[in-house]
């Protein structure tokens, strides 16, 4: 029998807030253990709690930049457990009346996995496991998290990749999460079940726990659907369990049976009034939100005609995507404009964190004195290549490279002498080409290019070459 996989995620994202979700201390990553802590965060006796503006404004735009709707009347819950990275022995989070519901996230199919809530509670502090002893810092204790959860409308691995991935870039574009999976500033709860294909019937469900990378699960998801199909096709029954993904072996296994939902005895949190947001807040929160990176992405490729494959490529950073859309309000071309980011820029930044940051040294207007050049056929593309790796490099205008002269360009005759030179420099390479070899051409053009510092017209100096050749 085939089977149909099941799933929904639940991801935790922490808040980019400055303090903590009910005190003021610091939520900066890291830092000395125990030092970013205070009486309410570790939960002293008589230490009461005040709920951070700044991280209910943050989940309202996560909640609406998913398509959520918004509860504006709510309140926060105690959920009872008692673990040793929680001092109170109970979580501030929510329950019945989660701050954000019904909302969706799209992937680029089309398809929508619906959001079926959004809640804020506080993070948990870090067990440190060390020389036979277990240790704890309550750094992280307190910091802002929503969690998002998904109803199970994800049904294969890359699906989910899709979905993580555009949660992640939601919440880097409207600026409340880094999500940065690695440092645990984001991290899912995968429930998986599996049902014969065409049934509507949800299977037993396993919830694989706490995984911090796209990678792994998309492995522990094709390892759990082995995993049960091999017992269902066996005819035995998948129990609910909570499972573990052990990243080098790639296997999932029990944790402990499920613990279903009211084993935590919710009930609502005595020390928080009931959180009363005016709709004019909320619509002034959708009203600051950007243009959202799905959105982003089609209208770079059906309304700007760009490349997909480079639109791609630059949609992910935000600020990329700043810079050239400020390039093109300039008057730059469009097209122009993202092969020079692709091609020039990002070459110069080797780090996904440096293409967030996008710091370049000049501004999208600056480049955009270079491109009009490029567009106005005063200057080839390899001159804008080569003028903007140098303003790139000092920060300088475009005027303080390129003359009058340059932008001129090279007469017929002086690029017909030069390539006659570069035939008459690179004998083997022209033999080459002759016997066949397309590329051995390449050579003439390093030739002209060092000759001219750029400014020969690639096209033109080949149809030049191929003819006297
Ligand atoms: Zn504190």
């Amino acid at each position: 029998m085939k089977y149909e996989l099941v799933s929904g995620f639940e991801t935790h994202v922490e808040l980019a807030t400055a303090t903590k979700i009910f005190c003021g201390c610091t939520t900066a990553f890291g830092g000395e253990p125990n030092t970013h802590c205070c009486p309410v965060c570790t939960g002293q006796p008589g230490a009461l709690p005040v709920l951070n503006k700044k991280a209910v404004e943050f989940a309202i735009r996560a909640g609406l930049a998913t398509h959520c709707e918004i509860n504006t009347v709510t309140h926060l819950d105690r959920k009872n457990y008692c673990y040793p990275d929680l001092p109170k022995a109970y979580q501030i989070s929510q329950f019945d009346k989660p701050l954000c519901e019904h909302g969706y996230v799209e992937l680029e199919s089309g398809k929508k996995i619906r959001i079926l809530r959004i809640h804020i509670e506080e993070d948990a502090g870090k067990l440190v496991h060390e020389r036979g002893f277990t240790l704890i810092d309550y750094n992280r204790g307190g910091v802002p998290l929503i969690e998002i959860v998904s109803e199970p409308d994800i049904s294969s691995p890359e699906e989910a990749r899709e979905y993580v991935e555009k949660l992640q870039l939601i919440m880097r574009y409207i600026g409340v999460s880094d999500c940065k999976m690695q440092e645990g500033s984001m991290r899912c709860d995968v429930n998986i079940s599996l049902r014969p294909e065409g049934s509507e019937k949800l299977g037993t469900r396993t919830e694989i726990k706490n995984m911090n990378s796209i990678a792994h699960i998309e492995k522990a998801m094709r390892y759990e659907y082995g995993r049960q199909a091999e017992i269902l096709s066996g005819g035995g029954k998948v129990e609910q369990a909570t499972m573990r993904f052990d990243e080098t072996t790639g296997e999932t296994s029990v944790m402990r049976t499920k613990e279903d939902a009211q084993d935590y005895r919710y009930f609502p949190e005595p020390d928080i009034l009931t959180v009363n947001i005016p709709q004019s807040e909320v619509d002034r929160i959708k009203n600051s939100l950007p243009e959202l990176p799905l959105e982003k992405l089609r209208r770079y490729i059906d309304v700007l005609h760009l490349n997909a494959q480079n639109a791609r490529l630059i949609y992910k950073y935000k600020a990329a995507c700043d810079w050239f859309e400020e390039a093109v309000a300039a008057g730059a071309s469009p097209k122009n404009t993202l092969n020079l980011i692709v091609g020039t820029v990002f070459s110069r930044l080797d780090t996904e964190e440096d293409k967030e940051k996008f710091d370049v040294g000049i501004s999208g207007a600056q480049a955009a004195e270079l491109i009009k050049l490029l567009d106005g056929g005063k200057i080839n593309a390899t001159l804008a290549q080569m003028t903007l790796a140098k303003m790139l490099e000092t920060g300088d205008g475009v005027e303080k490279f390129i003359s009058a002269e340059d932008m001129r360009g090279m007469d017929d005759g002086e690029l017909t002498r030069l390539c006659k030179e570069a035939i008459a420099a690179n004998p083997q390479a022209v033999a080459d080409y002759k016997a066949g070899k397309e590329k051995a051409i390449f050579a003439l053009y390093g030739y002209l290019k060092r000759a001219t510092q750029g400014k020969a017209d690639v096209q033109k100096a080949t149809e030049i070459i191929k003819s006297l050749i």
